[in-house]
Formats: C-alpha cells, structure tokens, sequence
C-alpha cells in the first residue's frame, strides 16, 4: 500500500456543436482549406465587433442543467490577454468572475459498481483559438483561423477525483453527458474534447493538499490515463528524495509516454483580465432556462436506470450498454427487433464488440446493421440454427455477404431438425462405431458419460455442425441405451 494519496482536479474544453461560430457567422465545420472559414470578426480586423451566439448560450445551459449546476442569470464576458501568433486579437474573450454555469456536480458509476460524486466547480463560455501549422512549410509556420472562434464551454471540477481511474470514468460520463444532450459531436481525435489534468499528491491522512502540475490537452483516455499515472509516480519520486514540487504547466507526448515542463504556472492577474466592452453581458430569463430544460433528452444516468429495469439487466451490462447514444441506440433496436433483450445484450457486448475492437471501429461505422443482428437472434430462437453456426453467420453477414436469412439459405446452413433424417444419421453412426458401441453398453454410468460426447462430437461432423443439439443428445441417448 501506498503512503500517498493521489488528487485531482481536471479542467475540460467542450467544442460546442454550433453551425456558426461563437461570435461570428463563420462556418465551424472542419477539415476546409485553411483560413476559408475566418470572418473579418475572427482576423480581428479593426472595427469589427462581435457578435454573440444565442446557441452557444442555450447549449452552456444545457450543460449545466444536465449536470444540477446553478445557471446564472447575469453572466459577463472578459478579455484575457496574451500574445500568440493564432490569436490575432491579442486576447481570448472568456468568462472569469460571473461565468454562466455555476456549481454542479456528476455523479460516477466506478469499476467496481460503487458510486462516486464529482462536483463541477463552474463552466464558462468562451471561443477557441486558431492552430499553429508547424509541419506543412518547411522552415516557417502557418496559421490557420479556421478554428479561431470556435465556441468552447471550459467545465472545471473541484479536486475530487483521487485515481487516474477515476479521473478517467469522470472524462467518460462527461463524455457521454454532453454527446447525449447534443452540445458536442464528441470526436476525441478532433480534439472536440480536451482536457488539462491537474495533479498533486499528499500523504495519507494528510488534510492540505500538496502542490499540482498541470497537463494539458490531452484528448485521449489513453493518453490521459498514462499522463496521470507518470506524474503521480514523478512526484512521489520527488518527495521522497526530499525535493519539492513546482507548480507548472506540462506537456504529455503521447507517443514516447514522456511528458516535460513548458512553463511555471501563470497567475489570472499575469493575463490582465478586464470585463470585455464590445459586449453586453449575458441575461437569461426564467422561461428561456424551462424551455431548455424541458428540451434535453434523456440523461445517461436516466437511461442507465431504465434499461437495468426494462431490460432486466445486470448492473454491469446496463452500464457498458448505455454508455454512449449510439450503443444505446443499437442495443435497444436489437432488443426490440429481435424480442430478447438479454441476447441482445450478450451479442453486443461478445461477439460484436471483440470484432469492432479487433477493427479499431466504433459502433456507427459497425458493418452488422442492427435489424441483421435481430434477424441473427431470431433465427437462433426458433432453432434455425445453432449457436455454434450463428458465430459462422455473424461473421459472414460481418464481411458483407448479406443479411442472416441470405447466408443461412446461400450456405445451407439451416439446422437439420427433421427427426427422420436425424434417426438415420444416428443409426449410421453406430453402426459406422460398433466397438465404441458395444464399450458404451458395458461401462458404467460415470464412464458412459464420458464416452458419450464422443457420440455426439461424430454426429456434429456428419452434419457439419448442423444438427439440432437437443434432438440428437436424445436419439443418440436412445438408440445406445437400446
Ligand atoms: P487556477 O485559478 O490556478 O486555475 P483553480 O483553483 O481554478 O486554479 O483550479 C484549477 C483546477 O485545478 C481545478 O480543476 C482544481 O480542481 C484543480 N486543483 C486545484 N488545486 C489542486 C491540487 N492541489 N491538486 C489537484 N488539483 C487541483
Ligand atoms: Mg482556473
């Protein structure tokens, strides 16, 4: 056991999925040739104002209604100033002191099914900057404004998470919260989700929390995962030879696993904040926060309750299965299609996730559509095929050879279930076996138990696999014992 206790505190940007960006009508749609979608607004051309986007304020409010927080009816923007070569004003505009989402909290469903609440310190209004080109031009860098704009809401949690595990399953519930109420499309490796994980460490029993680094950008649970995990390890390393920690800023590299110090810690007043002139601050009307309220789908902490209970599933399988939208979505048309929820469940979470993990592919880019595996479980339930045979059906409707009833009928692969044929094979096998046969009637119960799988094992071959189970145990049973 350790002596020392890890602690967290983690600070998300959420790019909000607006058409439009949070201050201009530039498009925000990505991958367009670089600079095509910065508005006169984004290049900061003088004489140009803002203006604020009504949508990236009612998906901010969403959030924080999805995650009990208090949202505020007056909230301001601010400038905080700071010279890079992608932020052509000068300044980020922001929110500091009267952010729009107050406090709020998540509450964690952990490995070992014990819960685990979060609290959301805040989360704030704010726009994205442009990117740094370093690799396309050789000897220079280009900047593309693109992204500058972009609406972000930045969630910050008190320092409650006490593992990287923690932090982790934190990262993923908020992950499937905003995908669920449709602020953020999600994509990790779009980097529409970034988070800055801030670590200390304390010894056990120890109330004053130690002093933190902070990580930023990782846009991986992998990766951010490996981050904490090394930085709890490299300060434990440091106390323990008697150093001290110095608070800074550091960067992770995925790829090589290391991470290094980029800058000491900044301070809010090093950024010169100011209350930003060009823009009124922001007033939200009782009706406006129902009518949102009333517009949010369900939550995935909703829908984890009603499939446990609908669906009769384990603690586990609800949780793995209503873990994002699109699996819930898949899940329940399988289960519904198909009549039988608890093989629904087993398929998705065997056989079709092991080949979509085997594929790197996530559930909306599966080649199985959801009507075909129904079809799959249907035929499996009245006894057209095996289970055995459904594993070959599975995989060939997989490799696009069409739907469950064309491959069982293009391969033959229906189960023989007519008693008259099976009779026959039976009567072949044992003859084709007379000393086995003959063995099987001298021995004893405990050894004719044995033997007979060897029966049974004959009988699957001659069929290729395709006889019903159940009828041939019976008649080969018989026709031995006989
Ligand atoms: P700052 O104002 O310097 O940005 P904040 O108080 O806003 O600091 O905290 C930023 C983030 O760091 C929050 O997510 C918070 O939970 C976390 N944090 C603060 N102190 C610690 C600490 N000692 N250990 C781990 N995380 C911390
Ligand atoms: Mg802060």
């Amino acid at each position: 056991m350790s002596a020392w206790e890890t602690v967290i505190g983690l600070e998300i940007h959420v790019q909000l999925a607006t058409k439009t960006k949070i201050f201009s009508s530039a498009s925000t749609a990505v991958g367009a040739e670089p600079n095509s979608h910065a508005s006169l607004v984004d290049l900061a051309m003088p004489g140009t104002l803002p203006v604020l986007n009504r949508e990236a304020v009612n998906m901010a409010v969403k959030f924080g209604l999805a995650v009990g927080a208090e949202i505020n009816r007056h909230s301001a923007f601010e400038r905080k100033n700071y010279f890079y070569p992608d932020l052509p004003k000068g300044y980020q505009t922001t929110q500091l002191a009267e952010p729009i989402v107050g406090a709020g909290s998540v509450e964690l469903i952990l490995d070992d099914g014990s819960r685990k609440t979060v609290r959301i310190h805040h989360a704030h209004l704010e726009e994205d900057a442009g990117k740094s080109l370093h690799e396309d031009f050789h000897g220079m860098t280009g900047i593309d404004l693109n992204r500058a704009g972009t609406p972000l809401i930045e969630v910050v949690t008190e320092p409650d998470m006490r593992s990287a595990e923690e932090a982790v399953a934190f990262a993923r519930a908020l992950h499937s919260l905003v995908t669920a109420i449709g602020i953020c499309d999600g994509e990790m490796s779009q980097g529409s989700l970034r988070f800055d994980v801030n670590v200390s460490v304390r010894r056990k029993g120890e109330e004053k929390l130690g002093t933190r680094t902070e990580t930023k950008n990782l846009n991986s649970f992998r990766f951010m995962e490996m981050a904490i995990k090394k930085e709890v390890e490299r300060q434990i390393d440091i106390l323990e030879d008697g150093g001290s920690i110095t608070q800074e800023t550091r960067l992770f590299n995925g790829d090589t696993g290391v991470s290094r110090s980029m800058r000491s810690k900044e301070d809010a007043n090093d950024y010169r904040y100011f209350p930003c002139p060009d823009l009124l601050p922001v007033m939200l009307s009782e009706e406006q926060i129902i009518e949102l309220k009333n517009s949010l789908p369900e939550l995935p902490a909703q829908r984890l309750g009603r499939f446990a209970q609908q669906y009769s599933l384990s603690d586990y399988d609800a949780r793995i299965l209503s873990s994002d939208l699109a699996t819930s979505d898949y899940f329940e048309a399988v289960a519904e299609l198909s009549g039988d929820a608890k093989l629904a469940a087993n398929w998705i979470m065997g056989e079709l996730t092991a080949r979509l993990n085997a594929e790197e592919k996530s559930i909306s880019e599966c080649p199985m559509s959801a009507p075909d595996l129904a079809e799959l479980i249907a035929r499996l339930k009245d006894n057209t095929i095996s289970s055995k045979i459904a594993k070959q059906v599975f995989e060939a409707c997989w490799n696009g050879e069409g739907s469950p009833d064309q491959v069982i009928e293009a391969r033959g692969l229906k189960q023989v279930s007519d008693s008259g044929e099976l009779q026959k094979m039976v009567n072949k096998i044992i003859a084709e076996n007379a000393t086995q046969a003959e063995a099987y009637r001298a021995a004893d119960e405990a050894k004719r138990k044995k033997m007979f799988g060897f029966f049974v094992g004959q009988a699957m071959k001659a069929s290729q696999g395709k006889a019903n189970p159940q009828q041939i145990n019976e008649l080969l049973m018989k026709a031995l014992n006989s």
